[in-house]
């Protein structure tokens, strides 16, 4: 059995750990062999209740009580030890989610610098003073929400927790956090670390479980006045929905089918690892994973050969082995990766490499071929749906205009690379990209914690990340004091 320093099967409420009141475990998967390697509680609807409480009781007392400089400096605290717990974090999200070990330690990185960023951040959201009418003064102040909730996939556990709880606290909001049922030991890992840190007790409640139960619980609950959700399209239709019937805003940060568009004036040494590493990234299961390359004629074949080239050099195994890709996340998304690898057979396209997989995988491993599938038509499935697996659709184009319009024409719009060197293009493109994000000659900006990040169109509304998630976890208040 794999050594977890502490019980998985409980959820952390009210400051205390215990079991859930289900009684109920579910089991957690390790991805680089199928094993069951521990278990987790199965949280439902009472222990929603009882979370939301203590975090009512969290806002409203110790947690409220502080200035925004004092919740700044807890945050630091976490941040600090989250970096002295690294590998140990690394090592539970590489069994978790059999992601590389290297990449799950860039994960904590990533998470420490949220909690730096918006713990630095929390006492510098300042209101404004307006203008108003003679005798008068009018300003306004930004306050928390009050209880913020947060539904997590598997993907990037402790990204995603970063950013959503991260800003949501520097706010003075206090949470519950739902995170997936596939992958959630660094979020238990996360609310240790929020207690030794001296977070008072309430102000992060996490509560494992299934996502028609716990999820569903969370998101309808009365108790809370935001949600922020990271998941499905479909997930995230019903979250919206959830929230409409208490009035309550929701972010959103749903899908993508995130374009990388290469002209041919383009630096294609420099473009070569983004867009190939852009699209296997952890095992391609990245919301804004670059999986349709589209590439300008006179390159086209050029661009094919050389990210071919990159495949067949890919090395795939188990996450502790720290290749270049581990496994999916579960039986489930390796059945779905196949189902589209079986369309692109049966569709007769062109696979323009696939990466070898050694004899040697463990057997019970969710491995799946990262695949490169050239000349592909814009309109088929492989273009148009996100697979969530390590699968490019590389396509060509004749110009601007074309380019822009297969770029726009998904549901999507998440992030776009433009790779080019000429400037007019740049901004041309940049402009017109129906997009959340746009990266000019780089994709992805090395994780862009302090860039607003988010969706237009089926990839969701409302920004995460930078500054602007601080807006959108508080509400805005205007006073008008008349004293002529
Ligand atoms: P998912 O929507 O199935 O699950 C996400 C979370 O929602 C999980 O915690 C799950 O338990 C919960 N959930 C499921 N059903 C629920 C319900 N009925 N009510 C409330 N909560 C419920 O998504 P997934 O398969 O875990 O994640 C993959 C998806 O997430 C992909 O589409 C991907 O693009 C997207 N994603 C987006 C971003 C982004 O920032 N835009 C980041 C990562 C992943």
């Amino acid at each position: 059995m794999t050594h977890i320093p502490f019980d998985t099967t409980q959820v952390f409420i009210g400051g205390r750990w215990r079991a859930g009141d289900s009684g109920q475990t579910l089991p957690l998967a390790n991805p680089s062999d199928g094993s069951e390697f521990t278990r987790i509680a199965r949280g439902n609807a009472a222990d929603i209740d009882a979370a939301v409480a203590a975090a009512r009781a969290a806002f409203e007392g110790a947690w409220g009580a502080l200035s925004a400089a004092e919740r700044g400096r807890v945050l630091l605290k976490m941040s600090a030890r989250v970096l002295e717990q690294a590998d140990e974090l690394a090592r539970l999200e590489a069994l978790d989610v059999g992601k590389p070990l290297k990449q799950a330690r860039a994960d904590a990185v990533a998470l420490a610098r949220y909690l730096e960023f918006y713990g630095g951040a929390a006492d510098k959201v300042h209101g404004q003073t307006i203008p108003f009418a003679n005798g008068y003064t009018a300003l306004t102040l930004r306050e928390p929400h009050g209880v913020t909730a947060h539904i997590v996939p598997w993907n990037y556990p402790m990204q995603i927790i970063g950013r959503s709880v991260g800003a949501a606290l520097a706010m003075g909001n206090a949470c519950v956090l739902k995170p997936a049922e596939e992958a959630c030991l660094t979020a238990l890992a996360f609310a240790r670390i929020a207690d030794e840190a001296g977070m008072p007790a309430g102000t992060i409640n996490v509560v494992p479980g299934l996502g028609e139960e716990a999820g569903a619980a969370l998101s309808a609950h009365k108790g809370i006045q935001h949600i922020s959700f990271t998941g499905s399209v479909a997930v995230g239709a019903l979250i919206q929905a959830a929230a409409a019937k208490n009035a309550v805003p929701v972010t959103l940060e749903l899908g993508g089918k995130s374009p990388q568009l290469v002209f041919a004036d383009a630096d294609l040494d420099a473009a070569l690892p983004f867009l190939v590493n852009a699209g296997i990234q952890n095992a391609g299961q990245t919301c804004s994973a670059a999986s349709r390359i589209l590439v300008e004629r006179p390159v086209f074949d050029a661009v094919v050969a050389r990210m071919a080239e990159r495949y067949r050099a890919l090395r795939i195994g188990p996450a502790l082995d720290d290749l270049d890709i581990g496994p999916v996340i579960s039986a489930r998304q390796r059945e779905i990766v196949m189902g589209y690898l079986e369309v692109v057979q049966a569709s007769g396209l062109k696979v323009a490499a696939a990466a070898p997989m050694p004899a040697t995988l463990p057997r019970g491993g969710y491995y799946v071929p990262p695949t490169l599938v050239a000349d592909v038509n814009p309109t088929h499935r492989i273009a148009q749906e996100e697979i969530f697996g390590p699968v490019q659709a590389v396509i060509p184009f004749e110009g601007e205009a074309e380019a822009l319009a297969i770029a726009n024409g998904t549901p999507y719009g998440l992030v776009a690379g433009v790779w080019t060197r000429d400037g007019g293009r740049q901004l041309r493109m940049a402009r017109k990209l129906q997009a959340g994000q746009v990266f000019v000659n780089n994709y992805g900006a090395g994780g862009g914690i302090e860039l607003p990040f988010g969706g237009v169109k089926h990839s969701g509304h409302g920004r995460e990340k930078g500054f602007e998630a601080l807006y959108g976890f508080s509400t805005l208040k205007t006073i008008a004091i008349r004293h002529d």
